[in-house]
């Protein structure tokens, strides 16, 4: 799937004994309890002490061994060590960040998804292309400021967990708090309830929501938390906040487990289907688990603001499963199911599928 060979290093795998590894950081402790509890093997890339020694506390999740790396980069040179231990890599956000995009699609790891799929997220307008030609609603862009006519957010490109969006209701509103120099995107502010919602989608297996090819679950939803525009009401209202220079931010601290009104969920369903099927079209397929992030207005509408190609970290709450997932199989986590996806793909001589 991407320019490396990674089927020619999978074809030097002992695939019976496979190692899980990943960043510790993110969903890693799901991510590794999920791995343990198919009996896989697992290792974790740290760096610096005290990210290694949190983990004592949480025997169930503890990866068996450690990588210590001084620095992320560091792992580029470590793959011929990683690869004798059959090393699968689970990336998550911090992952890619920590490497950098570039780096990430040179990672000589099979790693799983589908790795193309980063051209498609980490550019906003290709993602719109994407998003769109498969059907989803996304929040209008606002191309020029002048044309505020309605409350808009504001977001930097590459602006890591929010930081520095502002909402604006004016065009002199925009004015002043816009940094002119750095890129960015102004978007319809849409009211409504924030859904994020957990997908995992399965190319080889048709046990689930079947789509052309393979099948859909929904393993989850939350809701971000959000500091301090969360918070805002406890001071104030934003206006009043903002005239004495204080601006609330999207920084995301934590997440909080959603269940969904119940005659949503075939729209939550068609959404994801919309998504895998036009992804299978344009790059091979988003494998794995992804999540949509939405708001839902007040007439029921989805609107898609941003779709992560990778395990969320919204889905931590779930590390025993969640209100969905347990009607898949008791105690299922999204950490869970990408272990017994890799089983299941090992086994059945399948793992070119779902590694890149
Ligand atoms: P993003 O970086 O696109 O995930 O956005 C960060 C946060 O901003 C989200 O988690 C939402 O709380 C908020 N947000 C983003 N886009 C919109 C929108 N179009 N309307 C309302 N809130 C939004």
């Amino acid at each position: 799937m991407t320019d490396l060979n990674i089927d020619d290093i999978l074809a030097e795998y002992d695939t019976s004994n496979i190692t899980i590894a990943t960043v510790c950081s993110h969903s890693s402790l799901q991510l590794f309890h999920g791995a343990k509890q198919e009996g896989f093997k697992t290792l974790g890339i740290a760096v610096g002490e005290e990210r290694r020694r949190f983990y004592d506390a949480f025997p169930k999740a503890k990866p068996d061994e450690f990588l210590m790396v001084d620095n992320y980069q560091d792992i580029l040179d470590l793959t011929s060590e990683l690869q004798e231990k059959n090393a699968v890599i689970i990336p998550h956000g911090s992952f890619v960040e920590y490497l950098g995009a570039d780096k990430f699609l040179s990672l000589n790891l099979p790693t799983f998804g589908n790795r193309n799929v980063l051209r498609w997220e980490s550019d906003r307008n290709i993602e719109r292309k994407w998003l769109e030609s498969a059907g989803l609603t996304m929040p209008r862009e606002v191309k020029n400021p002048k044309n505020i006519e309605s409350p808009v957010i504001v977001k930097y490109h590459g602006a890591k967990g929010g930081r520095g969006f502002f909402i604006a209701k004016t065009y002199e509103e925009f004015q002043k708090r816009i940094q002119p120099k750095k890129p960015y995107t102004i978007q319809e502010f849409v009211m409504g309830t924030r859904y994020y919602l957990h997908y995992f989608y399965s190319p080889i297996q048709n046990n689930a929501y079947k789509l052309n090819k393979g099948s859909l679950q929904m393993l989850s939803i939350d809701r971000r938390d959000e500091t301090t525009i969360d918070e805002v009401q406890r001071l104030g209202s934003i206006a009043e906040l903002e005239e004495i220079g204080i601006h609330p931010t999207f920084v995301v601290t934590g997440n909080i487990p959603i269940v969904l009104r119940e005659s949503l969920l075939p729209k939550v369903f068609k959404m994801g289907e919309q998504v895998v099927e036009r992804s299978l079209d344009l790059f091979g397929g988003i494998i794995g688990s992804f999540c949509l992030e939405t708001v839902v207005t007040e007439n029921l509408e989805f609107k898609v603001f941003e779709i992560s190609a990778r395990i969320v970290a919204g889905t931590n709450p779930y590390v025993n499963g969640s209100p969905y997932s347990d009607l898949i199989e008791p105690g299922l986590s999204t950490g869970k199911r990408i272990a017994q996806e890799i089983k299941y793909a090992a086994k059945t001589d399948q793992l070119n599928e779902i590694l890149s």
